[in-house]
């Protein structure tokens, strides 16, 4: 039996997303499930891929069973395909699994010809809305299938409108429309050397074959690539018989969401237009009307389509992204997927479908994106930078936060302004999918024109971006790169600010806070707190980074990295005095000594800040010389500080300067060397436990972490340098404070001996950025070079640095894991490098049974939640 390639609405249904893309199985369901569904079918995924393999030429067999389809669909519709009397009309979409908004290609009007216009003309008794359907599919095909520039269409149109002195497209009549169709065949027939196609069967293929190459068109490469999406997959196609939401003022458009895509909120949320085809809505040609007014308009229509709306989220279980046409008063449903929504809008969806009984806590913790969280933690304006500042307009609030930067007016030149490092804003009169690059990369986006469901608004959101649309009392002229508002012109490079959240626009750049978090996000942490196993821990080494961690969550810290206290300016001095000490012990000890109540206030600080949590301190890692000056006035200035020649000083920094410092002599091998620097540290460490505890109350068990262990001698021969001060000092303030001494296991060799190191130390702690360097052997401060070309050529599905290589890295993780554990079967094992900020990672760490995950702070909640989905898909399995 030959394969199926081309699938009915009703043969379809919701689980056929890989074949039908998501839009053809949404029109599935709703068939099945007896909504009004204009008919049609479906051409599948696979067929594009087929489409691709046979060097882009759609194979017979798959015509063929377009051709039964189209056969089956005139019946079902009674309309034929290329009849004068009687045309079926058709539309062509794309639609993938994973949706691309805007993405690709749309087709609509298809059918249309010399002919059927008169068919439709006279069916509809509407020669001008035949016409201007006419008009608009040649403009739509000539774009999409035959690759016409869209301004050589709308040069036509607005040179009829400025003769005839129409404002707009609607008082274009009948005549106008003709001529206008007359006007783009010609272009057609220039640009393409030929007639334009006017076989509707003929017009079908083309459409299907653009369709299909549309899924490699750049903006839809970008996209994939900036949202993980895979690029083998292909797309499906919908052919579905036309209805019109442009046949005068019973007819309309729309799109709405089952719940307020931005803060959640149970509520109808969506636009329409009255007397229009779908894409205006999307385009933001036209303003569209709340979809409350509908209500008094059409209240039938809006009673149904409300219910429908009501009965798709209970069918689907979450909220949906509907569109739908209004023919003559009748309602059809043109599309239902999930609802592209704010991660705020996510929360408080999932706690509020939890509280209505919809779904379980399980199923909303599942269903958020951890990494979305991070759009909660943008900042807001403060708020006495706010009052100072001069409001200028208001538009859409279209997707919340705030964000400052100096305007640009087109994509390239934010990309290029960003690469410089400015911090930009894209501003235009509105956004199209070209444009996408350059919205990724702004602060955030400001458009003239538009509404809530403008690409800008839809794709802003989804990226979690600040974006304020429709803001109609700007004037933006692109090509002289200004905008005016009333009396004052901004040109490219001037500062404004957005609020995304109000709409509102100011003059200048304003100082920005970071959020507070709503009790919908405190609900989301509880379960996620209750459903986890791995603790979460912060890397902190100010008292500052500690407290923000703790408000997110933090419940340790596990890495304070010691070296930013000794790049301090004002420790900087005794640092360099340190170092250059060279050979006399005395002397270093002298310097060590200035630097030891710094270091000890440092750690009070955190200490205090902690609160009592566990906080793991690592002793000084990296090389020496990088507290060294480099530039010559900076020596000379050194030299005569300490009384040093310049030469010596010179002579002495080459000495301490390595080929390859990564590798060279740093983390332990510097206390090896250097034992008093250890001694300092660890006296330093304990002191201000001591104190804390003594002064503040708070239980401290401070946790000295000895980093770059690879040698198991090396581990003991610390350990007891840092226990023999630990305990001096202990005796020393008559106290009986409890500490641990542990290591950090980033070095490959300490994780296959690590039954061994597991005798001395009580704790384990991957260092994933160490072990992922020297596992590849990838410089970590060099890769970033290479690592995209690796990626572009399949030889590595994504960054080694971001997430963590489970099979290579992380099989030494686990026989880390296993060996010390064959020795202490208690040992605490945490992770520390970036990856336990990275939910992909987390997964992989809860499945190595490690105790924690320690992350920078603003990642807290975002592995707070990974680790409860971890902890939930190892319960499913
Ligand atoms: C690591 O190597 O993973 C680590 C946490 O230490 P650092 O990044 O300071 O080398
Ligand atoms: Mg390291």
């Amino acid at each position: 039996m030959s394969k199926k390639w081309v699938y009915l609405f009703k043969e379809g249904n919701a689980n056929m997303k890989e074949l039908l893309g998501g839009k053809g199985a949404g029109l599935a369901e709703m068939t099945n499930i007896g909504l009004p569904v204009p008919g049609g079918f479906t051409v599948t995924t696979e067929a594009c891929t087929e489409y691709y393999n046979q060097d882009q030429k759609l194979s017979d067999e798959i015509i063929g069973q377009i051709n039964d389809n189209l056969a089956i669909l005139e019946k079902e519709c009674e309309k034929v395909f290329g009849n004068v009397d009687n045309p079926l009309l058709v539309s062509v979409r794309s639609g993938a699994k994973f949706s691309m908004p805007g993405m690709m290609d749309t087709i609509l009007n298809l059918g249309l010809n010399d002919e059927t216009v008169a068919g439709i003309a006279k069916s509809t008794n509407n020669e001008r809305f035949a016409f201007d359907s006419y008009r608009r599919f040649i403009q739509m095909f000539g774009d999409v299938v035959q690759e016409i520039s869209k301004d050589k269409f709308d040069d036509v149109l607005d040179s009829a409108k400025e003769k005839n002195g129409y404002k707009d497209d609607t008082e274009l009549t009948a005549d106008d429309l003709k001529e206008i169709v007359v006007a783009y065949k010609k272009i057609v027939k220039e640009e393409t050397g030929k007639d334009f196609p006017l076989d509707p069967k003929e017009q079908l293929l083309m459409a299907i074959e653009a369709v299909f190459r549309s899924w490699n068109n750049n903006r839809a490469i970008s996209y994939r690539n900036m949202n993980d999406i895979p690029h083998d997959i292909g797309t499906a196609v919908n052919v579905q018989s036309m209805v019109y939401g442009n046949m005068g003022d019973d007819c309309g458009t729309g799109v709405a969401f089952t719940r307020n895509p931005a803060t959640g909120q149970k509520k109808l949320f969506g636009e329409f237009l009255i007397n229009a085809q779908g894409e205006d809505v999307v385009a933001g040609i036209r303003t569209p009307k709340d979809i409350d007014e509908l209500k008094d308009i059409m209240p039938d229509v809006y009673k149904q389509f409300h219910d429908t709306a009501a009965l798709l989220e209970n069918h689907y279980k979450d909220m949906q992204d509907i569109e739908f046409t209004i023919e003559k008063s009748k309602l059809f449903m043109l599309q239902t997927r999930t609802g592209k929504r704010t991660a705020a809008a996510a929360l408080r969806a999932a706690v509020e479908m939890v509280e209505e009984g919809l779904i379980t806590k399980e199923e909303a913790i599942l269903r958020l994106d951890p990494l979305s969280l991070d759009q909660l933690l943008h900042p807001t304006f403060e708020a006495e930078a706010l009052k100072a500042a001069e409001l200028l307009a208001t538009g859409l609030p279209a997707s919340p936060g705030a964000a400052t930067g100096k305007i640009y007016f087109t994509a390239e030149a934010v990309c290029e302004a960003v690469a410089n490092g400015e911090e930009t804003l894209l501003v235009r009169k509105e956004t199209s999918p070209e444009d996408i690059e350059g919205m990724y990369a702004a602060n955030g986006i400001l458009t003239a024109r538009g509404g809530m469901t403008s690409h800008a608004a839809v794709v802003a959101r989804g990226m979690g971006k600040c974006c304020v649309a429709g803001c109609e009392m700007i004037k933006v002229d692109e090509a002289a790169k200004k905008f005016v508002v009333g009396n004052q012109t901004f040109t490219e490079g001037d500062f404004i600010s957005l609020n995304g959240s109000t709409g509102n626009v100011y003059k200048g750049s304003i100082k920005t806070v970071t959020p507070e978090l709503s009790g919908h996000f405190g609900q989301i942490m509880k379960w996620s707190d209750e459903m986890r196993k791995l603790k979460v821990r912060t890397n902190a080494d100010t008292p500052n980074d500690a407290s923000v961690a703790v408000q997110f969550g933090a419940e340790g810290i596990g890495l304070c990295r010691t070296e930013h206290m000794f790049f301090d300016e004002h420790r900087l001095p005794s640092v360099r005095r340190m170092i250059l000490a060279e050979s006399s012990k005395e002397l270093r000890e002298k310097a060590l000594a200035e630097i030891l109540p710094m270091q000890k206030e440092d750690f009070i600080g955190i200490y205090k800040a902690m609160e009592g949590r566990p906080v793991t301190v690592r002793l000084l890692d990296p090389p020496l010389h990088e507290f060294l000056p480099k530039e010559t006035k900076d020596i000379e200035a050194l030299a005569a500080d300490m009384g040093i020649a310049f030469e010596d000083m010179v002579t002495v920094i080459h000495g301490l300067e390595e080929f390859n410092p990564m590798l060279g002599h740093r983390g332990c091998r510097l206390a090896i060397t250097y034992p008093e620097i250890a001694e300092m540290q660890t006296r330093a460490i304990m002191e201000a436990a001591i104190e804390v505890k003594e002064q503040d109350g708070f239980d401290v068990i401070p946790e000295i972490m000895i980093p770059l262990i690879g040698i198991n001698e090396e581990l003991t021969y610390l350990d007891k340098v840092v226990r023999n001060i630990a305990e001096l000092v202990k005796k020393e303030k008559n106290s009986d404070i409890k500490y641990l001494v542990g290591t950090m296991m980033e070095i490959p060799r300490a994780t296959l001996i690590a039954d061994q190191i597991a005798e001395t130390a009580e704790f384990f702690s991957f260092g994933t950025n160490d072990l992922t360097q020297m596992t590849y052997g990838f410089s970590r401060d060099d890769a970033g070079k290479f690592i995209t070309d690796y990626k572009d050529k399949g030889i590595l599905p994504n960054d080694p640095f971001q997430s963590i290589d489970v099979e290579g890295v992380g099989k030494l993780v686990e026989m880390g894991v296993m060996l010390g554990r064959k020795t202490k079967p208690d040992l605490k094992i945490g992770v520390c490098g970036e990856h336990g900020g990275d939910p992909k990672s987390i997964t992989f760490f809860h499945n190595a049974g490690l105790s924690y995950v320690s992350c920078s702070p603003f990642r807290v909640p975002i592995a707070r939640l990974a680790a409860a989905q971890a902890a939930l898909n190892e319960a499913k399995k």
